[in-house]
């Protein structure tokens, strides 16, 4: 059995009184069964440290349901929205097109109304 006095850090062994010999504040008794040292701790953390607990019950580590669907549902998200920029910069690519057909055919039909009007009034 050993007394300790958290006051002025006296450790007695076997002693009867309840108090401090040297402050009178109250000793804590402890009991050697209970005293656990810093190489005791030391070893329990070390012990622990190294395997893992065992999964809680009812916990598993694969994704949940709702976790699953919500990455389906992303994909999906994300699909459509690639096939629809694809969709777009197609058609913008057609409507250039168009626009250099369109101004080409303009072109053409300008040199075209030049040379017969020039045809017409013999200049050529
Ligand atoms: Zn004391």
């Amino acid at each position: 059995m050993k007394s300790i006095c958290f006051h002025c850090q006296f450790v007695g062994v076997g002693l009867a009184d309840t108090r401090c010999p040297r402050c009178s504040y109250p000793l804590i008794t402890n009991l050697a069964a209970a005293a656990l040292g810093t190489q005791d701790l030391e070893v329990l953390f070390a012990s622990t440290a190294k395997h893992t607990p065992p999964p809680l019950p009812g916990l598993s580590a694969e994704p949940r349901q709702a976790q699953l669907l919500m990455q389906r549902r992303r994909e999906k998200a994300l699909a459509r929205l690639e096939a629809r920029r694809a969709i777009a910069e197609a058609e913008k690519k057609r409507t250039r097109q168009l626009a250099v057909a369109s101004w080409c055919a303009a072109s053409a039909a300008v040199a075209l109304g030049l040379l017969l009007t020039l045809n017409v009034m013999g200049a050529l």
